[in-house]
Protein backbone atom coordinates (compact mmCIF):
# COMPACT_ATOMS: atom_id res chain seq x y z
CA UNK A 1 0.00 0.00 0.00
CA UNK A 2 1.39 3.22 -1.02
CA UNK A 3 1.21 5.69 2.12
CA UNK A 4 1.53 9.22 0.62
CA UNK A 5 2.79 11.39 3.89
CA UNK A 6 2.74 15.39 3.50
CA UNK A 7 6.10 16.49 3.82
CA UNK A 8 6.64 19.83 5.49
CA UNK A 9 8.40 22.53 2.46
CA UNK A 10 12.19 22.86 3.64
CA UNK A 11 14.15 25.33 2.07
CA UNK A 12 17.58 24.72 1.56
CA UNK A 13 19.16 27.96 0.47
CA UNK A 14 21.98 28.64 2.96
CA UNK A 15 21.83 31.58 5.08
CA UNK A 16 18.00 32.15 3.93
CA UNK A 17 15.65 31.03 7.02
CA UNK A 18 12.03 31.22 6.75
CA UNK A 19 10.52 31.74 10.08
CA UNK A 20 6.62 31.08 10.64
CA UNK A 21 6.72 33.77 13.27
CA UNK A 22 8.06 37.20 13.13
CA UNK A 23 11.28 38.36 15.14
CA UNK A 24 10.03 39.25 18.42
CA UNK A 25 12.33 41.05 21.22
CA UNK A 26 12.16 42.37 24.67
CA UNK A 27 13.18 44.61 27.18
CA UNK A 28 12.23 46.27 30.22
CA UNK A 29 12.88 49.87 31.10
CA UNK A 30 11.50 51.83 33.92
CA UNK A 31 9.43 48.74 34.99
CA UNK A 32 7.62 48.28 31.73
CA UNK A 33 7.99 45.82 29.03
CA UNK A 34 8.68 47.04 25.34
CA UNK A 35 8.00 44.45 22.79
CA UNK A 36 10.12 44.88 19.01
CA UNK A 37 8.96 43.36 16.21
CA UNK A 38 11.62 42.95 13.32
CA UNK A 39 11.26 46.19 10.94
CA UNK A 40 8.02 47.32 12.83
CA UNK A 41 7.97 51.08 13.66
CA UNK A 42 4.67 51.29 15.38
CA UNK A 43 6.87 51.70 19.09
CA UNK A 44 6.00 55.68 19.96
CA UNK A 45 9.56 56.03 20.28
CA UNK A 46 10.66 54.43 17.12
CA UNK A 47 12.05 57.63 14.69
CA UNK A 48 14.60 58.15 17.42
CA UNK A 49 15.14 54.27 18.18
CA UNK A 50 16.01 54.14 14.07
CA UNK A 51 17.95 57.16 13.95
CA UNK A 52 20.19 56.35 17.16
CA UNK A 53 20.68 52.67 15.37
CA UNK A 54 22.18 54.40 12.57
CA UNK A 55 24.46 56.34 14.53
CA UNK A 56 25.48 53.29 16.40
CA UNK A 57 25.80 50.78 13.32
CA UNK A 58 28.14 54.08 11.55
CA UNK A 59 30.28 53.92 14.41
CA UNK A 60 30.37 50.11 14.84
CA UNK A 61 31.65 49.80 11.48
CA UNK A 62 34.32 52.29 12.08
CA UNK A 63 35.16 49.95 14.58
CA UNK A 64 35.57 46.99 11.85
CA UNK A 65 31.84 45.82 12.04
CA UNK A 66 30.82 44.61 8.23
CA UNK A 67 27.17 44.02 7.92
CA UNK A 68 26.27 40.34 6.93
CA UNK A 69 23.93 41.24 3.97
CA UNK A 70 24.65 38.19 2.66
CA UNK A 71 21.77 37.07 4.73
CA UNK A 72 19.22 38.91 3.39
CA UNK A 73 17.40 37.53 -0.28
CA UNK A 74 19.78 38.74 -2.81
CA UNK A 75 16.77 40.60 -4.88
CA UNK A 76 17.60 43.98 -3.40
CA UNK A 77 20.72 46.30 -3.46
CA UNK A 78 23.14 45.91 -0.87
CA UNK A 79 22.02 49.79 0.92
CA UNK A 80 18.41 48.14 0.95
CA UNK A 81 19.89 45.07 2.80
CA UNK A 82 21.99 46.93 5.09
CA UNK A 83 18.70 48.22 6.39
CA UNK A 84 16.35 45.07 6.76
CA UNK A 85 19.20 43.49 8.65
CA UNK A 86 19.20 46.72 10.74
CA UNK A 87 15.70 46.59 11.99
CA UNK A 88 16.04 42.97 13.50
CA UNK A 89 14.06 43.22 16.40
CA UNK A 90 17.17 42.77 18.72
CA UNK A 91 19.08 45.25 17.64
CA UNK A 92 16.01 47.74 18.30
CA UNK A 93 15.30 46.36 21.89
CA UNK A 94 19.33 46.81 22.04
CA UNK A 95 19.37 50.21 21.01
CA UNK A 96 16.35 51.21 23.03
CA UNK A 97 17.93 49.70 26.27
CA UNK A 98 21.39 51.56 25.73
CA UNK A 99 19.26 54.66 25.13
CA UNK A 100 16.77 54.62 27.87
CA UNK A 101 18.63 52.86 30.71
CA UNK A 102 21.98 54.58 32.80
CA UNK A 103 25.35 54.15 31.35
CA UNK A 104 26.82 50.80 33.19
CA UNK A 105 23.47 48.95 33.39
CA UNK A 106 23.25 45.69 31.81
CA UNK A 107 20.98 45.99 28.83
CA UNK A 108 18.74 42.73 29.16
CA UNK A 109 16.99 41.88 26.23
CA UNK A 110 15.04 38.16 25.32
CA UNK A 111 14.27 36.90 21.65
CA UNK A 112 11.48 34.61 20.88
CA UNK A 113 13.93 33.23 17.88
CA UNK A 114 17.51 32.17 17.47
CA UNK A 115 19.71 35.49 17.60
CA UNK A 116 20.81 35.99 13.92
CA UNK A 117 24.81 36.01 13.02
CA UNK A 118 24.87 39.57 11.91
CA UNK A 119 22.59 40.50 14.98
CA UNK A 120 25.31 38.72 17.19
CA UNK A 121 28.21 40.21 15.20
CA UNK A 122 27.33 43.73 15.62
CA UNK A 123 25.85 43.10 19.33
CA UNK A 124 29.68 42.31 20.08
CA UNK A 125 30.77 45.45 18.88
CA UNK A 126 28.22 47.27 20.86
CA UNK A 127 29.15 46.38 23.95
CA UNK A 128 32.64 47.57 22.85
CA UNK A 129 32.06 50.68 22.29
CA UNK A 130 28.92 51.67 24.25
CA UNK A 131 30.99 49.50 27.64
CA UNK A 132 27.92 48.12 28.44
CA UNK A 133 27.05 44.40 29.22
CA UNK A 134 24.37 42.89 26.77
CA UNK A 135 22.83 39.90 28.09
CA UNK A 136 20.34 38.13 25.47
CA UNK A 137 18.40 35.27 25.94
CA UNK A 138 16.89 33.78 22.55
CA UNK A 139 15.30 30.45 21.96
CA UNK A 140 18.12 28.45 22.51
CA UNK A 141 20.85 30.05 25.33
CA UNK A 142 21.71 32.64 27.20
CA UNK A 143 24.56 35.19 25.26
CA UNK A 144 26.51 37.19 27.55
CA UNK A 145 27.62 40.41 25.58
CA UNK A 146 30.74 42.12 27.47
CA UNK A 147 33.99 43.98 25.61
CA UNK A 148 33.36 42.99 22.12
CA UNK A 149 33.05 38.77 22.78
CA UNK A 150 30.22 36.34 24.08
CA UNK A 151 29.86 34.12 26.21
CA UNK A 152 28.77 31.07 24.05
CA UNK A 153 32.12 31.91 21.60
CA UNK A 154 30.11 32.10 18.33
CA UNK A 155 29.32 28.59 18.49
CA UNK A 156 25.46 28.49 19.30
ZN1 LIG B 1 19.52 39.82 13.17
ZN1 LIG C 1 26.73 34.42 21.69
Amino acid sequence: MLTILPLPIVNTYRGWTVHKEPGRSWILVDNKIHDFVTGSTCHPEAKDIYAELSRLTEHIKAEGYIPDTWLVLHNIDEDDKELALRSHSEKLAITYGLMRTPPGNTIRVYKNLRVCSDCHTATKFMSKVTRREIVVRDANRFHHFKDGRCSCDDYW
